[in-house]
């Protein structure tokens, strides 16, 4: 065997890279979080060729310090947390500093921004090789991120790339996944420069899902809400007339963040034992909030998995929850309440 080595940076990014950044929808992922972290109340989408060419994310939060400019792009660079406690009390979707680094080892990147006091903003450009000086730059405050042809450097990732309509079809449910976890954001998607989505902050989370998911689905929606306590449980679930043939429509979002979750999946599915035929499945969008501490979110590269402290009482929640409102609806008069 030969001696060990200290790998250099841009082949670090590059492994970084490989757990995160899967596709274009893992960049707009990233990018969306960042945007909305930094307090945006809109953000605009551009996409080329289903964003393997170009991905433009434009918003109007509270921009980046110009000294800070460069180390936003360094391994483990983050304005969101300061030490190790901070871990178990995340309030934010990131918190890892490790996004911009792992775009720029496999894209090319220019970001612009400017906070909202300073006179004027700046511009830096990066990519596997490095960052440019900062240039001055006089636009809107807030930022700008663009990243232009994702993997050029990393061939045998792009050749697992699928379709433009594919790719474009993965950016669609990133993005719905976030517009619902944050219904008063205005959020703008255009591909090829032909809009997708124009969804204003003013249209709340039923209309939502209504322009997602048509109003046939809207209408069939209950309300859930397992009352005020640390641990609640807020949503909607469908009547089980309104059932599909597979568990697309199931969303689970826990203090934000859009996750996936067996146990709580399989949750929704029992409340409607008997109500379903084999094979068929309910719609569900359940938000869940929880004291930061009860949760570890820390656990997944893309955090879309969570550890709960407490399993089986957020399960029992959960199940409780949407048997009660099925039974107020007589959906299952005969049934006794579980434990
Ligand atoms: P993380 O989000 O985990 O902190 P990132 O690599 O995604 O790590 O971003 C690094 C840092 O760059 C963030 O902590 C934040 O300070 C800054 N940043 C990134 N995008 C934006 C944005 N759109 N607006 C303001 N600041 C941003
Ligand atoms: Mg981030």
């Amino acid at each position: 065997m030969s001696r060990i080595r200290q790998l250099p940076p841009d082949v670090v990014n590059k492994i970084a890279a490989g757990e995160v950044i899967e596709r274009p929808a893992s960049v707009v992922k990233e990018l969306l979080e960042n945007s909305i972290d930094a307090g945006a109340t809109r953000i605009d989408i551009d996409l080329d060729a289903g964003g393997t060419e170009l991905i433009r994310v434009v918003d109007d939060g509270c921009g980046i310090d110009p000294d800070d400019l460069a180390l936003a792009f360094s391994q483990h660079a983050t304005s969101k947390l300061t030490t190790a406690d901070d871990l178990f009390q995340i309030r934010t979707m990131g918190f890892r500093g490790e996004a911009l680094a792992s775009i720029s080892g496999v894209g090319q990147i220019t970001l612009q921004s400017r906070t909202h006091t300073a006179a004027s903003g700046c511009e830096v450009k990066c990519d596997g090789n490095g960052i440019s000086d900062p240039r001055p730059w006089n636009g809107a405050p807030g930022t700008r991120m663009e990243v232009r042809h994702l993997f050029y450097n990393v061939p045998v990732r792009k050749k697992f790339l699928k379709s433009v309509a594919t790719e474009l079809g993965h950016v669609c449910e990133t993005v719905t996944r976030l517009a619902l976890a944050h219904p008063a954001l205005h959020i703008t998607l255009r591909h090829n420069n032909r809009l997708v989505y124009d969804i204003p902050g003013s249209a709340g989370l039923l209309d939502r899902i209504a322009l997602f998911f048509t109003g046939e689905v809207r209408d069939a929606l209950y309300e859930i809400d397992s009352g005020d306590g640390p641990m609640r449980l807020r949503g909607y679930i469908a009547d089980p007339k309104c059932d599909r043939g597979n568990s697309k429509l199931q969303y689970l979002f826990v203090n934000g963040r859009w996750f996936r979750d067996r146990s709580l999946s399989h949750a929704l599915q029992e409340s409607y034992r008997g109500l379903l035929m084999a094979g068929r499945y309910t719609i569900g969008f359940l938000f869940l909030t929880l004291p930061p501490d009860k949760l570890d979110v820390n656990v997944h590269p893309t955090k879309s998995e969570v550890r709960f402290q407490e399993n089986s009482l957020v399960y029992s929640l959960v199940r409780a929850t949407i048997k009660q409102r099925l039974l107020k609806e007589n959906l299952i008069p005969h049934l006794t309440v579980p434990q």
